[in-house]
């Protein structure tokens, strides 16, 4: 499988914000968000097996694996990888909803997004994926201005899924934060903002 990076960092988003995590990233993805901050992952990476992958991972002495990219699900042999991986540590999947996760195994806890229309890929949404989600999983949208966020507010009105969290993130250095806080709690709305902390201190 094609690897982008492996490093160790503070997650920075969901409902596991603030814990230590190592995280994969795995190389390649068939979106192009117009916010897209990991442009880099599209192509750079190595070939790595699922054993030499598993090699790196025990010795980061971390509990908590976060499965990123690109889009990881792209890549077939991250099924064999998860399902070694939670053996010995508990494992989140970030994914950008556009592939099924029926087949990812249920210990994993996924972070789904649905993209809004200001990433211009909302029409790669998989909707069939709500009915797979599973009530730790947790459900992202990113925001680009008013527009996605009365997008993603309907969306939620309209749509049945299970999900822990419902996360409504602004898009870096697009939407201000105080803005889309101002606009959550008017509205009384049941989402948590979900603010990337990892970028305001600068680690990956
Ligand atoms: S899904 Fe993620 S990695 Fe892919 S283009 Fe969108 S933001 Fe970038």
């Amino acid at each position: 499988m094609k690897i982008c990076e492996i490093f160790p960092s503070i997650q920075g988003e969901s409902s596991m914000v603030g814990i230590p995590m190592l995280f994969i990233r795995f190389t390649g993805c068939n979106l192009r968000c117009s916010y897209c901050d990991t442009k880099y992952a599209y192509e750079k990476g190595y070939e790595a097996s699922v054993e030499e992958v598993l090699e790196g991972v025990r010795k980061s002495n971390l509990k908590y694996i976060a499965i990123t990219g690109g889009e990881p699900l792209l890549q077939k042999e991250v099924y064999w990888l998860m399902e070694c991986l939670l053996k010995d540590f508990n494992l989140l999947l970030e994914t950008n909803g556009s592939l099924s996760i029926e087949r990812v195994p249920q210990r994993v806890k996924i972070v789904l997004d649905i993209k809004t229309p200001g990433s211009g890929m909302s029409h790669k949404n998989f909707l069939e994926n709500l009915r797979f989600l599973k009530a730790k999983d947790e459900v992202k949208f990113v925001i680009t201005d008013r527009d996605d966020y009365e997008w993603a507010k309907n969306f939620i009105k309209t749509h049945t899924f299970k999900a822990k969290e419902i996360l409504f993130s602004p898009a870096f250095y697009v939407l201000s934060p105080k803005k889309l806080a101002e606009w959550i709690i008017q509205d009384k709305l049941p989402v948590r903002l979900n603010l990337q902390i990892h970028k305001y201190i600068s680690v990956k």
